[in-house]
């Protein structure tokens, strides 16, 4: 990763809080990002936890792919900085 913090996780770190959002494992989801055009697995990007919501960030150029928020009534996602978001389906 190219960070010279050290404050990232990897982003197994946001498996648990978004498997009540996906039913499926989120970990090998291929996300790509909308700055590089870089698509990696969830896994492999760099979670900031911890904060009021949680942020994914391109592991290539560091811009946020993904912010994550989780209320007592509700789970909220915005994927703006992915274009888009590759799963294996359920029947593969
Ligand atoms: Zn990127």
């Amino acid at each position: 990763m190219h960070f010279s913090d050290d404050h990232a996780l990897d982003g197994n770190a946001l498996a648990g809080p978004m498997a009540e959002l996906f039913a499926v494992d989120v970990t090998t989801a291929l996300v790509m990002c909308n700055d590089c055009g870089a698509a990696k697995p969830l896994a492999e990007q760099a979670a900031y936890v911890g904060g009021p919501g949680s942020v994914l960030r391109c592991s290539g150029c560091s811009s946020v792919l993904v912010r994550f928020v989780q209320t007592r009534n509700a789970l909220w996602l915005d994927t703006r900085g992915s274009k888009s978001w590759q799963m294996p389906a359920a029947s593969a």
